[in-house]
């Protein structure tokens, strides 16, 4: 059991990301200890199924002894390095070889980062760069979509466009801007997939004339998947829409793969599937599977160039202290490793299957979208099918199905507007896949009891 000095401790002194402070002071911390492949145990000693992977990350699952080895053997040897004064170690060296192979196209360099929010805000600094390189300062302004995730830093939250993020911080600031998202389940143009890429690319358009012009406009931002918006999945050929219309206008294009790297989606990448290269492209959670902190940014070779070129003899002003860390960076390539050695492969199979399963889930009567790529999902609830009415306001249905679905042995996703979110260690077996489903739909019935939902 969970000792009740340890629930004082952390409701007096750790303070947990997007929580009701207040809201977490009175429901207390629900703590795991242990975990293994794709299942955790809590402080009770009750073990589920993580349908999560934490937090979108541990891709490769829980307790890989080759990660853990790599880990161990690097503390041992090395624990850090700094990149600065030219210095370096041999795993980012042999990550960001390996890394650029893999990457579509020329996203031949690679910068290390702590995590995917300082990522994105590393691209905001190249592409700011890279405009004054190439003599046009001006272009100083970036638009992302309604619904995204781009990080909780102060760049990156106003690149994010979830309402939460901005209120009381003073965000977006006066240079990010926004255009509706593709949602093909509440698009107001409805759900035929050209419809919904020609109403992206005219609001794309429309939005650069409304900033002053494409010579006033440095990137735009897209997740292959809006992740944290709600597992958003756009129409097929929608990036290679948004990514044409960017290069016919020179503004940078910018695919922010940290949740969809690392085989989510079924590929490495999701944008080798849409068929693209970026300019950039951000990456976190699965490069390290979460065991330990790291992101990256891939830069284009024609980027990196012409960045270099500019800087000629001085400094680059950009860097981290732990940027290029050899111990995230000896996890990432033993992580590499087990991607490459067939947990891929299993993650497709497995993908197919959940897709399949949840899918299944579309009689009840309160599912009414269900949609994702891979071994990245959401179901979406609602309270009248034809009329796609949400769930009553948010929290409360949407804590009580988070609980009701751990009751089950589960864990999800449950966002505040009534869409459950899913995305599995890639390591998972079939008969994980078919609990994940089975114990949704047993939480759903359960739900459907409640009298607020019916
Ligand atoms: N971009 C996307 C698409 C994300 O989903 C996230 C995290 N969920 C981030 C950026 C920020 O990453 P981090 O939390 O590692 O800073």
């Amino acid at each position: 059991m969970l000792s009740n000095s340890l629930i004082e401790l952390d409701r007096a002194h750790l303070i947990h990301p997007v929580a009701s402070w207040r809201g977490h002071e009175k429901a207390g911390v629900r703590m795991l200890t242990s975990a293994k492949g794709a299942t955790v145990t809590d402080a009770n000693g009750k073990t589920l199924i993580d349908g999560f992977a934490g937090l979108w990350c541990v891709n490769a699952g829980y307790g890989q002894e080759t990660v853990i080895e790599a880990a161990t053997r690097q503390l041992r040897e090395l624990p850090y390095a700094t990149g600065y004064f030219g210095l370096g170690s041999e795993p980012p060296i042999r990550l960001a070889a390996r890394l650029a192979d893999l990457a579509p196209g020329d996203l031949k360099h690679v910068y290390f980062t702590l995590g995917g929010s300082d990522a994105v805000d590393s691209t905001v600094r190249f592409a700011r760069y890279y405009w004054t390189a190439r003599g046009l300062p001006q272009k100083d302004q970036f638009i992302s979509l309604e619904q995204g995730y781009h990080g909780s830093s102060t760049v990156g939250a106003g690149l994010t466009a979830l309402p939460v993020f901005h209120a009381g911080f003073g965000l977006p600031m006066d240079w990010q801007h926004k255009i509706p998202s593709h949602y093909t389940y509440r698009n107001p143009v409805g759900s035929d997939p050209a419809a919904i890429i020609a109403a992206s690319v005219a609001q794309l358009r429309a939005k650069v004339q409304e900033i002053g012009g494409a010579e006033r406009v440095a990137a735009f931002y897209a997740e292959p998947i809006q992740g944290s918006g709600g597992v958003l999945v756009p129409p097929a050929g929608w990036m290679k829409a948004m990514r044409d219309v960017c290069t016919e206008l020179d503004i940078l294009f910018i695919a922010d793969e940290v949740i969809t790297g690392f085989g989510r989606t079924g590929p490495l990448f999701a944008c080798a599937e849409d068929g693209i290269v970026p300019d950039m492209m951000t990456c976190a959670k699965g490069l390290t599977s979460g065991y330990v902190p790291m992101g990256a940014v891939f830069l284009s070779d024609r980027l990196y160039q012409v960045i270099a070129d500019h800087a000629g003899a001085a400094a680059v002003g950009h860097g981290f202290t732990y940027s290029a860390h050899p111990v995230s960076a000896a996890v990432g390539l033993a992580v590499l490793d087990l991607y490459e050695g067939g947990l891929l492969e299993n993650g497709r199979k497995m993908g197919a299957r959940l897709q399949a399963g949840l899918a299944g889930l579309a009689d009840h009567p309160l599912v009414g979208d269900v949609r994702g790529r891979g071994m990245l999902a959401a179901v979406e609830l609602v309270t009248d099918k034809a009329l796609k009415t949400p769930l009553p306001a948010a929290a409360l249905p949407s804590q009580r199905i988070f609980d009701r679905a751990w009751e089950n042995g589960l864990v999800i996703r449950a966002f505040g507007n009534g869409v459950l979110g899913y995305a599995p260690p890639l390591c998972c077996t079939e008969a994980e896949i078919d609990g994940i489903v089975e114990r949704t739909r047993l939480t759903l019935d359960q739900t459907l009891e409640d009298a607020d939902v019916r």
